[in-house]
């Protein structure tokens, strides 16, 4: 395995912000890991696909690339599968896999960028499911010592996008494998607007988990901006999730109603993208620092835009959502 000095990072994140690594290694084995942590090396950080984070500065240390492969059915139960997944492999191409196979479960989580090793990182979520939903255990290292630990769901304190491993774990873990739960007898979470239109559209009588991937797959081609066209890290924040007093709020500032998902608990999601694109930023650009023109939640990279322009834009757009709404956005994407 070779460490390479003084790489540009570039090439690594889908933001395409200019960055460079004092050094970078790419694992495709927990034995590789065990070896670069043996020589004395330890990773200041841990890449995957590159598709949550944002660099505004050099990294000052080893940055380790996972790469880990691997897909596995570790075993077969009466109406349930599990498998196994090496946290370097592709999140949709796993989701391709299990639909393939007819397993049920990761459908609605279709065309997320990035690796299985991130996905437990943040709890990835769409369309009304999360990946904990199916989330059976993972294995990770301990990046101090070295040692291998095993963590099941309530170990891994799945939120909202969040886990451990954004709190109190954070930059502790390598996550190397991540398993899953999934169903041989699959039923279909149509829940979310644009799901159950576009099944309807299609005009099936009893969609399966393969249309409920293709619908997916169909809508985020059509809605959200391809990083391979335009830079771009997904969602930079997350919705909210207020009181009902300050939901109230919100629609009396606005001066009727607001978008709104109430929650179990009582309280009430609102949409960010709402927030900020009536705060007048959808399609804005500053230099080559952008909000994205049909999806306020996106901010944009048209090109050269550095991680510190691109990091004071999302200040600016949290100040005026703060100043019009008195709602304070919580920012989803890894900065470093
Ligand atoms: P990276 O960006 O490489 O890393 C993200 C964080 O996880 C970093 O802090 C990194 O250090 C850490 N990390 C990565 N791998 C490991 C590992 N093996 N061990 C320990 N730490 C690790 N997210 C959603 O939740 N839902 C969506 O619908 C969604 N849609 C998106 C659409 C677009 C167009 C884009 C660009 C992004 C979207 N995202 C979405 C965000 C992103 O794709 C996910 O968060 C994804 O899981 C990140 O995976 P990654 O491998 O690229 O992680
Ligand atoms: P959308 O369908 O236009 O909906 C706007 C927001 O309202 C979403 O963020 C969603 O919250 C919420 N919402 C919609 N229907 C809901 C329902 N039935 N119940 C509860 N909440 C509901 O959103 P979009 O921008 O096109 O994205 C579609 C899905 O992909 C969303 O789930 C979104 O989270 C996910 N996505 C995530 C990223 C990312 O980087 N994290 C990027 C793109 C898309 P939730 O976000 O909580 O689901």
């Amino acid at each position: 395995m070779q460490i390479h000095a003084d790489v540009d990072l570039k090439p690594y994140t889908t933001f395409r912000v200019a960055a460079k690594a004092a050094s970078l290694v790419v694992a495709g084995s927990a034995a590789d890991i065990a070896e670069v942590l043996d020589s004395g090396s330890k990773p200041a950080l841990i890449l995957g696909g590159g598709s949550n984070i944002l660099f505004t500065q050099d990294v000052d240390g080893l940055v380790l690339v996972n790469r880990i492969e691997g897909r596995d059915v570790v075993a077969t139960l009466d109406d349930h599968v599990i498998v196994r997944f090496g946290a370097g492999e592709s999140w949709h191409e796993c989701v391709r896999w299990t639909v393939d196979n007819g397993w049920g479960g990761l459908e609605n989580l279709a065309l997320i960028p990035g690796t299985t090793g991130a996905a437990p990182m943040q709890n990835i979520g769409a369309y009304g499911v999360e990946q904990m939903a199916c989330f059976h255990e993972l294995t990770a290292m301990d990046r101090a010592t070295g040692a291998t630990m095993t963590f099941d769901a309530p170990r891994c304190r799945f939120g909202y996008r969040e886990s451990v491993f954004k709190h109190e774990l954070r930059d502790r873990m390598i996550i190397t494998s991540v398993s899953y739960r999934l169903s041989t007898k699959p039923v279909i979470n149509a829940s979310y607007a644009d799901v159950g239109n576009e099944l309807a559209s299609r005009d099936l009588s009893s969609p399966s988990i393969r249309d409920v991937f293709d619908a997916v797959v169909a809508i985020r081609r059509r809605k959200l901006p391809d990083p391979a066209v335009i830079g771009n890290a997904g969602s930079f924040f997350k919705n909210p999730v207020v009181d009902h007093r300050v939901y109230l709020d919100v629609c009396r500032i606005h001066g009727g109603e607001v978008p709104h998902y109430p929650q179990a608990d009582g309280s009430v999601k609102v949409p960010a993208a709402w927030l900020i694109d009536r705060c007048g930023w959808k399609g804005y650009r500053r230099g080559d620092a952008g909000v994205h023109e049909h999806q306020a939640l996106v901010i944009v990279n048209h090109g050269d835009a550095t991680g510190e322009e691109l990091l004071a834009l999302s200040y600016d757009i949290q100040q005026s959502v703060r100043d019009r709404f008195g709602i304070d956005l919580e920012r989803e994407v890894n900065v470093w």
